[in-house]
C-alpha cells in the first residue's frame, strides 16, 4: 500500500468538514479531506435550506440563538452568492398560545438578535398568502443558504489554499499505536486502490456517522441520532422565511428555497445514520401544521419528501425525544476525553455555524501541534473559482435571455431549474465520473417540478457523449429511482400522477423490461 502524510486529515465533506479543512488551509496547516461520498451528500446537502437569524433558539437555547446571529452576518459578508436574503417572519397563528410571543420578543431583546413587529397591514402585503387571523408578527434577519453552493465554494478555496480534497475516499481504519491515533486507511472507492495516510491529527467531522468513526479508534462517542423530515412544496408560496412563535416543535416552518419552498421539520429519534425511511404520519403532521400558517396548503401540490439525520453529543443517559436536547455543538479532544491522543471529534451545531466550529477546531488542533497561527476566515471571503458554476435563479434567467439575445441559444437542459448546455458539460468535465445524482447536487438538475422527467435523459444524452465510459442505463436508473423514493411518500393527486407520467416516459425510452428496476 502507497504512503502519504499530512498535517490534519479530515473526516467529511459537509460544511463542517470542509469549513475545518478550509481554516486549517488558511493558517497555512497541511491539510487533507476525504469524504466517502459527493460533497455535501450527508446532512448538509438533506437540511432545511435556512441561514438561521438565531430568533428560533432565543428562549430554548440562547448561546445557540447568539451563535447563529453572529454567523449570520459573517457568512453574508463572506459567502454572498450563496445566500438569497429572503428575511425571516415569526408570526403567532390562532394555533399558536399568544403569551409566547412576548416572551419570545423580551429575549430577543435580551439576546440583541434584531426583530421588529411588523403592522398586519404590510404583513398581509408582503404575504398575501399567510393566514388572515394572524395575532403578531416580527420580522428577523433569516434568509436561504444553498448548501451545495457553499460546499463547491468551499472545496475551491481550500484548493487554492493547498490544501487537497479527495472525494469517494472512505476511511476504512484508523491506525494507533498506544494512546494515540498515528493515521488512517483509505479506499479510494473509484478505482479500488487503497492507502495509508499518516496524520498528526485525525478531524472527525463525519456528521451522524461520527460514532462509527471514533470506533475505528476504539473510542466510545455516545450520540443521538434525530431524523428530521421535510415536505418541498411543488411552487414559492412563499418568497419570506416564516417561522411560527412557539417553542420549535414539529412542522413550524416554511422556507422558500429556489423554485420551491419547503415545509419542516420532524424530529424523531432512530438508531443508525442511515435510516431516512420516511413514515406517512410525518407528512400530513407537516402539512397539517403548515396550514395554520396558509390556509389552503393541504390542496396544494407537494413535491417531494426527504429525511437528514442529525447527531447530538449525548453523554449521560440516552434519552427517548432528540428535539429537546440542546443543538449547540460539541467540541471533544480524545486525550482529554478518552486518554486517546492525535483525534478530535465535532458534533451537531447547525450549518449556520458552520464557520465557528471549525474556528473551534482548528483553535485546538493549533494547540496541539503547537502551531501559533490566527483564524482569519471571518474576514475572507469565500472567492468562486473561475470553474465553479454558481448561479442564482434571476442570474440564470438572465444568462439564458442574454443567450437569447445574441441568438447563440445555448440550449435548456433542465427548464425548471435553468440549467443550460454550457453549465452541465462544465460540471461532467469537472468530475472524473459524476452520477446524474453528483450532478443534480451540483446544478440543482432535476430538482424542480418535473422532478428530473425531462432533463434526466437530455443530461445522461450529453454525458455520454462527454464520457462515454461513464454512462449506462443504471445512470438514468439509480437518479430515476432516488427521484422516485422521494415522491412517493406524496403519492396522491398531482403527485401521483407526476409518478406516473416519469414512469410512462422512461419505460418508453427504456424499454418495458426496465419495469421491475423502476421501483
Ligand atoms: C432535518 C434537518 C434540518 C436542518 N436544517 C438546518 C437549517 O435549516 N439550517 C441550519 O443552519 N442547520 C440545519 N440543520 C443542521 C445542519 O444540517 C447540520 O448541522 C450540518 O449539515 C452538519 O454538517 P456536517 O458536515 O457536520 O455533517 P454531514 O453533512 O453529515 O457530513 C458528514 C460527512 O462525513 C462523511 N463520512 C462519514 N463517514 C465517512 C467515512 N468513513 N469516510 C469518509 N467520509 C465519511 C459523510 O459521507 C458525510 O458527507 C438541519 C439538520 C437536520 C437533520
Amino acid at each position: 500500500m502507497a504512503s502519504l502524510s499530512t498535517q490534519v486529515l479530515v473526516i467529511g465533506g459537509g460544511a463542517t468538514g470542509l469549513g475545518i479543512a478550509w481554516d486549517a488551509a488558511l493558517r497555512g496547516l497541511k491539510v487533507v479531506l476525504i469524504e466517502q461520498f459527493d460533497l455535501a451528500q450527508g446532512t448538509s446537502g438533506r437540511y432545511h435550506g435556512l441561514l438561521h437569524s438565531g430568533g428560533r433558539y432565543v428562549v430554548s437555547d440562547p448561546q445557540s440563538a447568539l451563535d447563529c446571529a453572529h454567523e449570520n452576518q459573517i457568512l453574508r459578508n463572506i459567502a454572498p452568492t450563496t445566500i438569497e436574503n429572503t428575511g425571516g417572519l415569526f408570526i403567532a397563528t390562532p394555533a399558536d398560545p399568544l403569551d409566547y410571543s412576548d416572551r419570545w420578543h423580551a429575549a430577543c431583546q435580551k439576546l440583541g438578535v434584531p426583530a421588529d413587529e411588523l403592522s398586519l397591514s404590510s404583513l398581509n402585503e408582503r404575504e398575501p398568502l399567510l393566514n388572515p387571523r394572524i395575532a403578531r408578527a416580527f420580522e428577523l434577519q433569516d434568509a436561504a443558504l444553498d448548501s451545495f453552493d457553499l460546499a463547491h465554494l468551499l472545496k475551491d478555496n481550500i484548493e487554492a489554499a493547498g490544501g487537497q480534497v479527495l472525494l469517494r475516499h472512505r476511511l476504512d481504519r484508523l491506525r494507533r499505536e498506544g494512546e494515540r491515533t498515528t493515521g488512517a486507511e483509505i479506499s479510494d472507492l473509484i478505482t479500488g486502490r487503497r492507502f495509508n495516510l499518516d496524520a498528526e491529527v485525525v478531524v472527525n467531522a463525519a456528521g451522524p456517522w461520527a460514532a462509527g468513526v471514533a470506533r475505528l479508534a476504539r473510542v466510545d462517542l455516545p450520540l443521538s441520532l434525530g431524523k428530521g423530515t421535510m415536505v418541498a412544496m411543488a411552487t414559492r408560496i412563499v418568497d419570506t422565511v416564516v417561522n411560527r412563535l412557539k417553542p420549535p416543535s414539529d412542522g413550524d416552518i416554511i422556507v422558500p428555497v429556489g423554485t420551491v419552498c419547503v415545509l419542516g421539520t420532524t424530529d424523531t429519534p432512530v438508531e443508525s445514520p442511515d435510516a431516512l425511511e420516511i413514515q406517512p404520519w410525518e407528512i400530513d403532521l407537516l402539512i397539517a401544521e403548515g396550514d395554520f400558517m396558509i390556509p389552503g396548503l393541504q390542496s396544494a401540490r407537494a413535491l417531494r419528501a426527504w429525511a437528514g439525520i442529525r447527531p447530538l453529543y449525548q453523554p449521560g443517559p440516552a434519552q427517548g425525544e432528540t428535539r429537546s436536547l440542546p443543538r449547540a455543538h460539541a467540541l471533544l479532544d480524545h486525550k482529554e476525553a478518552d486518554g486517546v491522543d492525535g483525534l478530535v471529534s465535532i458534533i451537531g451545531g447547525k450549518l449556520t455555524t458552520f464557520r465557528l466550529m471549525a474556528e473551534e477546531t482548528v483553535d485546538l488542533i493549533c494547540n496541539k501541534l503547537e502551531q501559533e497561527a490566527t483564524c482569519t476566515t471571518a474576514t475572507t471571503p469565500l472567492a468562486p473559482a473561475a470553474s465553479t458554476t454558481l448561479f442564482t435563479l434571476p442570474e440564470r434567467l438572465e444568462r439564458q435571455s442574454e443567450s437569447v439575445s445574441r441568438s447563440d441559444n445555448d440550449h435548456l437542459i433542465c427548464e425548471c431549474e435553468l440549467v443550460n448546455q454550457t453549465q452541465l458539460e462544465r460540471a461532467i468535465l469537472s468530475d472524473e465520473r459524476p452520477s446524474l445524482d453528483d450532478l443534480r447536487r451540483d446544478l440543482r438538475l432535476g430538482m424542480g417540478p418535473c422532478q428530473g422527467a425531462f432533463c434526466a435523459y437530455r443530461a445522461a444524452g450529453i454525458a455520454s457523449r462527454i464520457k462515454p465510459s461513464i454512462v449506462s442505463v443504471s445512470f438514468l436508473e439509480s437518479f430515476l429511482n432516488e427521484r422516485l423514493k422521494g415522491l412517493s411518500p406524496l403519492a396522491w393527486d398531482g403527485g401521483l400522477r407526476q409518478i406516473d407520467f416519469m414512469r410512462r416516459i422512461y419505460l418508453e425510452l427504456l424499454g418495458d423490461e426496465h419495469r421491475t428496476n423502476l421501483t
